[in-house]
């Protein structure tokens, strides 16, 4: 599987402390998409389950973890991938959201039923930048949240009721990556500030 990035614990995508895992590799192009650096797999985040799993046990071993977020890239343009991973994460927390471009529509649920017995939330939809309206979860409003599981419907519910988006950064070797649902020109006036200061950095969380 390509596999751009793990993060924990990520507090702004879902309840509680989340392993965020960034997928690579989309053919959307939505214009003004936050994550055009994971448009395309590169052979360096080409990983396998076991790897994976095993930086996931590691993390959970001295943190808790409450749930995944799988965003990307398109999570769905891997679907090998998830089939393999969604199980091994389900043992740990089964509450697994998961943000996808393509529409959740009679086809797409035909084609996935079986990753989709896994995913607790599914937040589908191309990202339209004229529609971002800093609605929560989501990077625009045309996205929609699908709650799949009942026994996580009650919680999200309350979640999404009072949830107000917010922006997490993580350090990293030479700048950060920011997470979360950002405003629509948060990314060109993120990139002036971090060349001000000969920072460079990656906007993620948006799918
Ligand atoms: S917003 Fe999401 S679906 Fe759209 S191009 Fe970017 S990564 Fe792909």
């Amino acid at each position: 599987m390509n596999v751009a990035r793990l993060l924990y614990p990520v507090k702004v995508l879902g309840p509680g402390n989340r392993m965020g895992i960034w997928f690579a590799g989309c053919t959307h192009g939505c214009h003004g998409c936050s994550n055009p650096e994971l448009w395309k797999k590169k052979p360096e985040y080409e990983t396998g389950c076991d790897t994976i799993m095993k930086m996931i046990k590691s993390v959970a071993r001295t943190g808790k973890i409450d749930g995944f977020t799988l965003t990307g890239g398109e999570p769905f343009q891997q679907q090998e991938a998830l089939r393999e991973l969604l199980p091994h994460l389900a043992d740990i927390s089964d509450d697994i959201l998961v943000y996808t471009g393509f529409e959740y529509d009679e086809d797409f649920r035909r084609e996935n039923a079986d990753i989709l017995s896994y995913v607790t939330v599914l937040i589908d939809g191309r990202y339209i930048r004229e529609r971002n309206r800093n609605c929560f979860l989501r990077g625009s409003d045309n996205q929609r949240i699908s709650i799949l599981q009942d026994r996580h419907r009650e919680r999200y519910l309350k979640y999404i009721r009072e949830g107000h988006n917010q922006v997490q950064n993580f350090r990293t070797g030479n700048g950060f990556i920011s997470v979360g649902i950002h405003g629509a020109d948060y990314e060109t006036e993120l990139k002036k500030r971090l060349l001000e200061k000969g920072l460079t950095g990656q906007d993620n969380g948006q799918s």
